[in-house]
């Protein structure tokens, strides 16, 4: 059977205009204006071993990470930028704490970008001259990190705690600083762990300037809580169009992070959708185990580009419909399944062969739709038994 693929695709509908910001350059990237909604995340190796560090940027930036951040806390770590800055495929973002002499030396590894945290740089507010001087001689930009847990000791006297005025009065203070030393390529991040405090604080910063933002739940938590902070608060600020990049923080691998971030920005229509699974949550109705069949056409389905939507429906009442409005679909029941291909069924099988015959179809769709095949840079594989 010919599928007809060759309709035009509808245009992605965001729920706001993105809010306008200046744009900035990290390293081959843009972040701000129009360009797309960065995913960022952090590397978990010690910056100082090289191959690990680099090892492990490899793999974030297969699973969709724009940009990196590494931590540079000695100077084995700040030595080990500049290899890390020349091979990366992705840029590299040091982040500087404490000593501004490595602001300085990752300024001179090539790294694309200093995160620079103006609350527990020593004297930072006398180096920003220097700091500003060297970036824009080296084509540097800088994000101006403000952050709850080490929030200026000036603003935590005055407020008693890191509020949102708190964290707006020093991020705008500290981008004043280097606007006075003309330098003007940096973004800002207010983190806050607290996605209320975080929101507000995202807000306040937005009617304060053009600065392109950088949204961050700090310390979100575990996966499960932080996947679900991270989620409700940049979803909230994304709704109004505040954020050009973005990091989850969870207490789990960097590669987890950077798939909550590419999802949350899909979700939105703000990142090109890829594979979605549309599956029923399952009731008293189902007449199949819902809940394995969307986890083994989920599993056999693991690394497909193109936007294919797969619809695993458990029983008739709502299956048939959402199935046809699906690219692919199976609606189950007296131990079969019917296929859906493009809103037609195409044919109809024993329970057993509902994902062996979902995965088929789902490859031959994809590779129609330009999904590389085996072997040629991460295709699908086949992982279910009939
Ligand atoms: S599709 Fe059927 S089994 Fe699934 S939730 Fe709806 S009624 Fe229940």
């Amino acid at each position: 059977m010919t599928v007809s693929l060759g309709m035009p695709a509808p245009v992605p509908q965001t729920v706001a205009p993105r809010r306008k910001t200046r744009k900035i350059k990290v390293g081959s990237t843009w972040v701000g204006g129009d360009a797309p909604i960065s995913v960022q995340t952090m590397t978990t190796t010690k910056t100082a071993d090289i191959n690990s560090t680099l090892q492990q940027i490899a793999e974030l930036t297969a699973a969709g990470c724009d940009i990196v951040r590494v931590a540079c806390p000695t100077q084995d770590d700040a030595d080990a930028l500049p290899a890390i800055a020349a091979k990366s495929q992705i840029p590299v973002i040091a982040d500087i704490h404490f000593q501004p002499k490595y602001v300085f030396a990752a300024i001179d590894a090539g790294c694309a970008a200093v995160r620079v945290n103006p609350g527990n740089i020593k004297k930072f507010d006398d180096k920003v001259g220097e700091i500003a001087k060297a970036a824009k001689d080296a084509g540097v930009s800088l994000r101006i990190g403000v952050n709850a847990g080490s929030l200026d000791p000036r603003l935590y006297e005055k407020y008693g705690k890191p509020t949102p005025e708190a964290l707006v009065e020093s991020a705008v203070w500290e981008a004043s600083l280097f606007e006075e030393h003309d330098f003007h390529d940096f973004k800002i991040s207010v983190k806050h762990n607290d996605p209320v405090v975080m929101i507000q604080a995202y807000e306040m910063l937005s009617e304060r300037g053009d600065w392109p933002l950088h949204l961050g739940v700090t310390e979100a938590g575990p996966a499960f809580q932080g996947t679900i902070k991270s989620a409700t608060a940049f979803g909230a600020l994304l709704a109004k169009g505040i954020g050009d990049t973005i990091r989850v923080s969870l207490s789990a691998p960097p590669v987890e992070e950077v798939k909550v971030g590419t999802q949350i920005l899909q979700s939105l229509n703000l990142r090109p959708r890829k594979l979605e699974i549309v599956s029923c949550p399952s009731c008293g109705r189902a007449q199949v185990d819902v809940y394995k069949l969307a986890d083994e056409v989920t599993a056999g389905l693991e690394g497909m580009t193109v936007p294919l939507r797969v619809a695993v429906m458990g029983c008739v009442v709502n299956g048939p419909g959402e199935a046809r409005e699906a690219d692919l679909g199976v609606a189950s029941g007296n131990g079969k399944g019917q296929i859906f291909v493009k809103g037609e069924v195409i044919k109809t099988v024993p329970e057993s062969k509902i994902v062996e015959t979902l995965i088929e179809e789902a490859m031959r769709i994809a590779e129609e739709m330009g999904e590389p095949v085996d072997g040629e840079g991460g295709a699908p594989v086949v992982t279910a038994k009939g």
